[in-house]
Protein backbone atom coordinates (compact mmCIF):
# COMPACT_ATOMS: atom_id res chain seq x y z
CA UNK A 1 0.00 0.00 0.00
CA UNK A 2 1.69 3.63 -1.07
CA UNK A 3 1.88 5.99 2.07
CA UNK A 4 -0.11 8.85 0.75
CA UNK A 5 -1.18 10.10 3.79
CA UNK A 6 1.95 10.28 5.23
CA UNK A 7 2.62 13.41 7.51
CA UNK A 8 -1.51 13.79 7.67
CA UNK A 9 -3.69 13.32 10.65
CA UNK A 10 -6.89 11.71 10.39
CA UNK A 11 -9.84 11.84 13.60
CA UNK A 12 -12.54 9.86 12.82
CA UNK A 13 -15.63 9.91 15.58
CA UNK A 14 -17.32 6.40 16.83
CA UNK A 15 -14.13 4.80 15.60
CA UNK A 16 -13.49 2.16 18.56
CA UNK A 17 -15.67 -0.68 16.18
CA UNK A 18 -17.59 -1.02 13.25
CA UNK A 19 -17.20 0.98 9.67
CA UNK A 20 -15.35 4.25 11.85
CA UNK A 21 -12.78 1.40 12.88
CA UNK A 22 -12.39 -0.01 9.13
CA UNK A 23 -12.04 3.65 8.34
CA UNK A 24 -9.33 4.65 10.81
CA UNK A 25 -6.71 1.31 9.89
CA UNK A 26 -7.33 2.13 6.22
CA UNK A 27 -6.23 5.60 6.62
CA UNK A 28 -2.98 4.30 9.26
CA UNK A 29 -1.85 1.61 7.00
CA UNK A 30 -1.20 4.58 4.35
CA UNK A 31 0.68 6.39 6.67
CA UNK A 32 -2.25 8.70 8.62
CA UNK A 33 -1.77 9.64 12.43
CA UNK A 34 -5.24 8.22 13.97
CA UNK A 35 -7.17 9.54 16.63
CA UNK A 36 -9.81 6.84 17.39
CA UNK A 37 -12.76 8.51 19.19
CA UNK A 38 -15.92 6.93 21.27
CA UNK A 39 -17.78 7.41 23.84
CA UNK A 40 -16.79 3.34 24.71
CA UNK A 41 -13.24 4.95 26.60
CA UNK A 42 -12.12 1.08 26.89
CA UNK A 43 -12.74 -0.19 23.42
CA UNK A 44 -11.51 3.07 21.94
CA UNK A 45 -8.19 2.46 24.16
CA UNK A 46 -7.94 -1.40 23.11
CA UNK A 47 -8.63 -0.46 18.87
CA UNK A 48 -5.65 2.62 19.49
CA UNK A 49 -3.31 -0.16 21.03
CA UNK A 50 -4.25 -2.55 18.53
CA UNK A 51 -3.50 -0.61 15.67
CA UNK A 52 -0.10 0.58 17.44
CA UNK A 53 1.08 -3.08 17.92
CA UNK A 54 0.40 -2.88 13.65
CA UNK A 55 3.03 -0.14 14.03
CA UNK A 56 0.68 2.20 13.29
CA UNK A 57 0.59 5.80 14.69
CA UNK A 58 -2.90 5.78 16.83
CA UNK A 59 -4.25 7.78 19.83
CA UNK A 60 -7.61 6.93 21.50
CA UNK A 61 -9.66 10.13 22.88
CA UNK A 62 -12.92 9.54 24.30
CA UNK A 63 -15.61 12.12 23.22
CA UNK A 64 -19.40 12.11 22.77
CA UNK A 65 -20.15 13.75 19.86
CA UNK A 66 -23.46 15.46 21.83
CA UNK A 67 -21.26 17.54 24.11
CA UNK A 68 -19.78 20.71 22.79
CA UNK A 69 -16.93 20.60 25.89
CA UNK A 70 -15.96 16.98 25.16
CA UNK A 71 -15.57 17.82 21.07
CA UNK A 72 -13.76 20.94 22.20
CA UNK A 73 -11.00 18.85 24.00
CA UNK A 74 -11.14 16.53 21.44
CA UNK A 75 -9.67 18.72 18.83
CA UNK A 76 -7.51 20.67 21.04
CA UNK A 77 -5.78 17.19 22.23
CA UNK A 78 -5.50 16.26 18.76
CA UNK A 79 -3.65 19.22 17.82
CA UNK A 80 -1.77 19.47 20.19
CA UNK A 81 -0.61 15.69 19.96
CA UNK A 82 0.15 15.94 16.21
CA UNK A 83 0.00 19.75 15.00
CA UNK A 84 -2.70 19.72 12.35
CA UNK A 85 -5.87 17.94 11.34
CA UNK A 86 -5.97 17.14 7.70
CA UNK A 87 -9.02 14.63 7.54
CA UNK A 88 -12.09 14.44 9.55
CA UNK A 89 -14.92 11.53 9.37
CA UNK A 90 -18.01 12.32 11.33
CA UNK A 91 -18.67 8.19 11.89
CA UNK A 92 -20.24 7.99 15.45
CA UNK A 93 -24.18 7.33 14.77
CA UNK A 94 -26.69 5.59 16.28
CA UNK A 95 -30.36 4.15 15.71
CA UNK A 96 -33.46 3.43 17.58
CA UNK A 97 -36.11 2.46 15.35
CA UNK A 98 -39.80 1.97 15.56
CA UNK A 99 -42.93 3.32 13.30
CA UNK A 100 -42.93 7.00 12.99
CA UNK A 101 -46.53 6.59 14.77
CA UNK A 102 -45.05 4.92 17.91
CA UNK A 103 -41.48 6.74 18.18
CA UNK A 104 -41.49 8.62 21.54
CA UNK A 105 -39.99 11.83 21.47
CA UNK A 106 -37.03 10.71 23.89
CA UNK A 107 -35.58 8.89 20.50
CA UNK A 108 -36.14 11.27 17.94
CA UNK A 109 -34.04 13.43 19.80
CA UNK A 110 -30.97 11.00 21.16
CA UNK A 111 -30.76 9.60 17.01
CA UNK A 112 -30.52 13.91 15.74
CA UNK A 113 -28.52 14.85 18.60
CA UNK A 114 -25.73 12.29 17.88
CA UNK A 115 -25.99 11.38 14.28
CA UNK A 116 -26.78 15.45 13.31
CA UNK A 117 -25.90 17.54 15.97
CA UNK A 118 -22.87 15.67 16.61
CA UNK A 119 -21.58 16.39 13.31
CA UNK A 120 -22.37 20.00 13.42
CA UNK A 121 -20.76 20.57 16.79
CA UNK A 122 -17.40 18.44 15.88
CA UNK A 123 -17.33 19.75 11.99
CA UNK A 124 -17.33 23.53 13.23
CA UNK A 125 -14.68 22.84 15.88
CA UNK A 126 -12.46 20.94 13.65
CA UNK A 127 -13.03 23.42 10.53
CA UNK A 128 -11.76 26.90 12.63
CA UNK A 129 -8.45 24.44 12.50
CA UNK A 130 -8.55 23.63 8.69
CA UNK A 131 -9.45 26.97 8.12
CA UNK A 132 -6.21 28.32 9.38
CA UNK A 133 -4.47 25.74 7.78
CA UNK A 134 -6.37 26.58 4.40
CA UNK A 135 -6.51 23.01 3.56
CA UNK A 136 -8.65 19.88 5.21
CA UNK A 137 -10.77 16.67 4.05
CA UNK A 138 -14.29 16.41 5.85
CA UNK A 139 -15.88 12.96 4.88
CA UNK A 140 -19.89 12.54 6.52
CA UNK A 141 -21.33 9.11 7.01
CA UNK A 142 -25.03 8.93 5.48
CA UNK A 143 -27.01 6.47 4.38
CA UNK A 144 -28.71 5.37 1.70
CA UNK A 145 -31.85 5.75 3.92
CA UNK A 146 -31.51 9.32 4.54
CA UNK A 147 -32.04 9.33 0.30
CA UNK A 148 -34.56 7.26 0.23
CA UNK A 149 -36.88 7.13 3.31
CA UNK A 150 -36.92 3.47 5.42
CA UNK A 151 -40.30 2.77 7.60
CA UNK A 152 -39.12 2.36 11.01
CA UNK A 153 -36.73 4.71 10.54
CA UNK A 154 -38.26 8.37 10.83
CA UNK A 155 -35.44 9.48 12.91
CA UNK A 156 -32.21 7.98 11.60
CA UNK A 157 -33.36 8.72 7.87
CA UNK A 158 -34.09 12.63 8.88
CA UNK A 159 -30.47 12.54 10.83
CA UNK A 160 -28.96 10.98 7.78
CA UNK A 161 -30.45 13.50 5.11
CA UNK A 162 -30.04 16.62 7.67
CA UNK A 163 -26.49 15.10 6.99
CA UNK A 164 -26.81 15.74 3.60
CA UNK A 165 -27.54 19.40 3.75
CA UNK A 166 -25.24 19.69 6.37
CA UNK A 167 -22.52 18.57 3.41
CA UNK A 168 -23.39 20.45 1.67
CA UNK A 169 -23.82 24.14 3.59
CA UNK A 170 -20.17 23.57 4.96
CA UNK A 171 -18.71 22.51 1.51
CA UNK A 172 -20.18 25.90 -0.09
CA UNK A 173 -18.78 28.13 3.09
CA UNK A 174 -15.08 26.02 3.27
CA UNK A 175 -13.84 25.69 -0.14
CA UNK A 176 -12.87 28.99 -0.16
CA UNK A 177 -10.37 28.07 2.34
CA UNK A 178 -9.26 24.82 0.53
CA UNK A 179 -11.40 22.61 2.48
CA UNK A 180 -13.84 19.67 1.09
CA UNK A 181 -16.87 18.14 2.23
CA UNK A 182 -18.48 15.01 0.65
CA UNK A 183 -20.61 12.80 2.60
CA UNK A 184 -21.19 8.66 1.79
CA UNK A 185 -24.11 6.88 1.62
CA UNK A 186 -23.66 3.48 2.77
CA UNK A 187 -26.44 0.52 1.88
CA UNK A 188 -26.77 -2.67 3.82
CA UNK A 189 -23.39 -2.92 5.84
CA UNK A 190 -22.39 -5.71 7.66
CA UNK A 191 -21.69 -4.51 11.38
CA UNK A 192 -22.90 -4.53 15.34
CA UNK A 193 -25.53 -2.19 14.48
CA UNK A 194 -27.12 -4.16 11.60
CA UNK A 195 -27.09 -7.37 13.41
CA UNK A 196 -30.06 -6.18 15.79
CA UNK A 197 -31.79 -6.15 12.26
CA UNK A 198 -34.27 -9.67 12.20
CA UNK A 199 -33.66 -11.78 9.57
CA UNK A 200 -37.33 -10.49 7.69
CA UNK A 201 -35.42 -7.12 7.81
CA UNK A 202 -32.06 -8.80 6.96
CA UNK A 203 -33.93 -10.86 4.24
CA UNK A 204 -35.79 -7.54 3.06
CA UNK A 205 -32.39 -5.09 2.21
CA UNK A 206 -30.26 -8.07 0.57
CA UNK A 207 -33.23 -8.65 -2.02
CA UNK A 208 -33.24 -4.79 -2.69
CA UNK A 209 -29.08 -4.79 -3.44
CA UNK A 210 -28.37 -5.70 -7.01
CA UNK A 211 -24.58 -6.81 -6.22
CA UNK A 212 -26.19 -9.27 -3.96
CA UNK A 213 -24.70 -8.95 -0.68
CA UNK A 214 -24.13 -6.95 1.56
CA UNK A 215 -21.28 -4.19 2.20
CA UNK A 216 -18.51 -4.52 4.33
CA UNK A 217 -16.97 -2.12 6.14
CA UNK A 218 -13.75 -2.13 4.17
CA UNK A 219 -16.03 -1.20 1.22
CA UNK A 220 -16.64 2.09 2.78
CA UNK A 221 -13.07 2.40 4.11
CA UNK A 222 -11.54 2.26 0.68
CA UNK A 223 -14.14 4.87 -1.12
CA UNK A 224 -13.26 7.08 2.25
CA UNK A 225 -9.71 6.67 1.24
CA UNK A 226 -10.22 7.84 -2.10
CA UNK A 227 -11.98 10.94 -1.24
CA UNK A 228 -9.58 11.96 1.44
CA UNK A 229 -6.49 11.36 -1.09
CA UNK A 230 -5.11 14.33 -3.66
CA UNK A 231 -7.12 12.23 -6.17
CA UNK A 232 -10.53 13.51 -5.07
CA UNK A 233 -9.08 17.20 -4.57
CA UNK A 234 -11.67 19.35 -7.04
CA UNK A 235 -14.64 17.04 -5.37
CA UNK A 236 -16.59 18.60 -3.19
CA UNK A 237 -20.52 18.88 -1.90
CA UNK A 238 -21.17 15.36 -3.33
CA UNK A 239 -22.82 12.20 -2.02
CA UNK A 240 -21.63 8.79 -2.55
CA UNK A 241 -23.62 5.73 -2.42
CA UNK A 242 -21.44 2.79 -1.61
CA UNK A 243 -24.87 0.49 -1.53
CA UNK A 244 -24.58 -2.39 -3.77
CA UNK A 245 -26.79 -0.49 -5.98
CA UNK A 246 -29.86 -0.43 -3.68
CA UNK A 247 -30.39 3.43 -5.00
CA UNK A 248 -30.25 3.73 -8.56
P1 LIG B 1 -21.48 0.83 15.19
O1 LIG B 1 -20.74 -0.47 15.01
O2 LIG B 1 -22.58 0.91 16.19
O3 LIG B 1 -20.39 1.96 15.49
C1 LIG B 1 -20.74 3.29 15.81
C2 LIG B 1 -19.85 3.77 16.92
O4 LIG B 1 -20.21 5.11 17.28
C3 LIG B 1 -20.04 2.92 18.19
O5 LIG B 1 -18.80 2.58 18.76
C4 LIG B 1 -20.86 3.85 19.05
O6 LIG B 1 -20.77 3.61 20.45
C5 LIG B 1 -20.26 5.19 18.69
N1 LIG B 1 -21.10 6.26 19.20
C6 LIG B 1 -22.43 6.22 19.48
N2 LIG B 1 -22.83 7.36 20.04
C7 LIG B 1 -21.74 8.15 20.13
C8 LIG B 1 -21.52 9.45 20.63
N3 LIG B 1 -22.51 10.18 21.19
N4 LIG B 1 -20.27 9.97 20.55
C9 LIG B 1 -19.27 9.25 20.03
N5 LIG B 1 -19.40 8.00 19.54
C10 LIG B 1 -20.63 7.45 19.59
O7 LIG B 1 -22.10 1.32 13.81
P2 LIG B 1 -21.59 1.20 12.29
O8 LIG B 1 -22.47 0.24 11.60
O9 LIG B 1 -20.12 1.01 12.23
O10 LIG B 1 -21.99 2.65 11.76
C11 LIG B 1 -21.06 3.70 11.57
C12 LIG B 1 -21.74 4.83 10.79
O11 LIG B 1 -22.17 4.33 9.52
C13 LIG B 1 -22.99 5.37 11.48
O12 LIG B 1 -23.06 6.76 11.31
C14 LIG B 1 -24.11 4.69 10.74
O13 LIG B 1 -25.30 5.44 10.80
C15 LIG B 1 -23.53 4.63 9.34
N6 LIG B 1 -24.17 3.64 8.49
C16 LIG B 1 -24.12 2.32 8.82
C17 LIG B 1 -24.75 1.40 7.98
C18 LIG B 1 -24.74 -0.08 8.26
O14 LIG B 1 -25.38 -0.82 7.51
N7 LIG B 1 -24.03 -0.57 9.27
C19 LIG B 1 -25.41 1.84 6.84
C20 LIG B 1 -25.44 3.18 6.54
C21 LIG B 1 -24.81 4.08 7.38
P3 LIG B 1 -22.06 2.88 21.19
O15 LIG B 1 -21.94 1.44 20.89
O16 LIG B 1 -21.88 3.21 22.63
O17 LIG B 1 -23.33 3.45 20.65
Amino acid sequence: MTMKFEGKTALITGSARGIGKAIAERLAASGAKIVISDILAELAETTAQEFRDKGYNALAIKADVTSAADVSGLINNTVAKYQTLDILINNAGITKDTLMIRMSEEDWDRVLDINLKGAFLVTQAAARVMMKQRSGRIINISSVVGRMGNAGQANYAASKAGLIGLTKTAAKELAGRGITVNAIAPGFITTEMTSKLSHEAHDAFLNNIPLKRPGTPEDIAGVVAFLASDDAAYITGQVIGVDGGMLM
